[in-house]
């Protein structure tokens, strides 16, 4: 008899997800972790990176209403904000061991690495082997959840850091920045900097910011504007060629041939799985080119019971999409394969100088899968809870089959974005569609309510037009 019956290598949200899941499910589940359980998400990343954000913002919605009934000094404190966010982080992370183990999941400390995987039983090394355990531990099946690490820049010095850098090592805020990189991380970083009194300099190779993630043009212009109007400067179609140290800071050459010194660099090039010591080629995983471990739609690896999920796969490199990828992988590694990812029910979410959160098929997409898109819109420029906060820079758009009415994505840019996300991301799997929208009961003033009137128009068409039909919408896309 196996150990375990699950084997889960790897303690961020794609492994623990996965542990608790399969526990939850009846199954005996050890779960390897060599560094800080929580992986990126609590340790270096989501977690952290929230927490500044949320001050960021702070700072600047209390300071858009300085002299609208507020009043005082105001100004960010980045050292206390580095000690706010160390004691929510090692408060979440002390308690993790518990939680763990309260789902019945039993954490082992060390590096895991897979010895051999036949048909019914897998084994893996642990090093350090903790006392008294043995050096090597078997189960039924294996969860791959080792993640991801940021990509670094040559040569290596102290003032060019990672978001790793960023979050956890340095004290002070450097006066300037140059942020290499205007994804997800150089997006959300420069504008928590920005807030807290950096010169902020982003650079980003591609024509606009956010270019790899699926996002609206017109959430990115929203931004863009954004930035513009804060102060962040940004250069676009821009390649950093060389970021070396210098005697006062980091000289950066930009692909113009232009060349600027800045206090620090931030790299935010991007991430890539970790597959150290992992003992894939003697297990007979297969690895892509580009270094993500190969999964089906089942999560599973090209070795028969050994799954992989979340950075360490390709696909969106968040904890969303990790999350998910979570649950899909438990319930097959455990259950048998018979549940398939599905990342249009993944939102993304990016927390910058607005919120911006989407989910489903953009309508490009929904074009090229066969529907016939059409986009509803609301303003937040008419919505009263906006105009209460005295915060009104938004939108919602929403994509919807104009033949059935069913829901099938959209964006929405404003606060609370990532949290109103959740009833869009609901409503695309349901099949009332869109009249979900319409039958709902709406708090008010609410953010929510501006997704009703961003579908009125088209859900008086269609029943006028007394069509009936329901088309499985993101349901079917894989
Ligand atoms: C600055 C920043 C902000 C982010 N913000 C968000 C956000 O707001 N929302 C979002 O969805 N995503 C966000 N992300 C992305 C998110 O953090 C990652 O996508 C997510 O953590 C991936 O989860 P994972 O479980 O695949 O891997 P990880 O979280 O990287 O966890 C992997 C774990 O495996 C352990 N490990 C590795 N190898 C071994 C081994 N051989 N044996 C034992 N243990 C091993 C590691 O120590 C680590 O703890 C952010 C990332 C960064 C860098």
């Amino acid at each position: 008899m196996p150990d375990f019956d699950l084997i889960v290598i790897g303690g961020g949200p794609g492994g623990y997800r996965a542990a608790i899941d399969a526990a939850r499910l009846g199954a005996k589940v050890a779960l390897l972790e060599k560094g800080s359980p929580g992986g990126t998400c609590l340790n270096q990343g989501c977690i952290p990176k929230k927490t500044l954000v949320h001050l960021a913002t702070l700072l600047e919605d209390v300071g858009e209403l300085l002299g609208r009934g507020l009043g005082g000094e105001l100004r960010g404190n980045f050292r206390q904000a580095l000690a706010h966010k160390d004691e929510i982080v090692s408060a979440i992370r002390s308690n993790f061991g518990v939680w763990l183990k309260r789902f019945g999941v039993e954490v082992i400390a060390g590096h895991g690495r897979l010895l051999r995987c036949g048909s019914d039983e897998c084994a893996v090394a642990l090093d350090p082997a903790p006392d008294g355990a043995p050096a090597s531990l078997s189960a039924g099946r294996i969860i791959i959840a080792t993640g991801s690490e940021p990509v670094r820049l040559e040569p290596a010095d102290p003032r060019i850091l990672t978001s790793r850098e960023f979050l956890t090592e340095i004290d002070e805020l450097p006066d300037s920045i140059l942020c290499i990189g205007g994804g997800a991380v150089g997006v959300e970083l420069a504008y928590f900097a920005h807030q807290f009194g950096a010169g902020v300099c982003l650079a980003e190779s591609q024509a606009h910011l956010l270019p790899s993630m699926n996002l609206p043009d017109r959430a990115i212009n929203y931004l863009e504007r954004k930035f513009r109007r804060l102060g962040i400067e940004t250069m676009f179609g821009t390649r950093v060629t060389a970021c070396v140290p210098a005697v006062h800071g980091i000289e950066a050459t930009f692909s113009d041939g232009s060349r600027r010194t800045f206090d620090a660099a931030l790299v935010a090039l991007g991430r890539r799985p970790v597959l150290r010591r992992l003992g894939l080629e003697a297990a007979g995983i297969a690895v892509d080119a580009d270094g993500y471990i190969e999964a089906s739609a089942y999560c599973e690896t090209s070795v028969p019971g050994v799954y992989a999920v979340g950075d360490v796969t390709r696909g969106p490199m968040t904890a969303n999409a990790a999350l998910h990828d979570a649950k899909v992988a438990a319930a097959n590694a455990i259950l048998g394969n018979h549940v398939k990812r599905n990342y249009f029910k993944v939102p993304t979410v990016i927390n910058s100088a607005l919120e911006i959160a989407a989910v489903g098929l953009s309508e490009e997409q929904a074009e090229a899968a066969g529907f016939e898109p059409e986009v509803a819109r609301a303003s937040l420029g008419g919505c009263v809870k906006a105009r209460a906060h005295h915060d009104f820079e938004g939108f919602y758009e929403i994509v919807l089959d104009a033949e059935t009415g069913q829901l099938l994505g959209g964006c929405i840019v404003g606060p609370e974005a990532g949290e109103q996300i959740h009833l869009l991301a609901a409503a695309c799997q349901s099949n009332r569609g869109l009249w979900l929208f319409k039958d709902m009961s709406y708090s008010h003033p609410s953010w929510c309510e501006e997704l009703e009137t961003a579908i009125d128009p088209y859900t008086a068409a269609l029943s006028r037009s007394g069509r009936e039909l329901f088309t499985p919408g993101i349901l079917a896309m894989h």
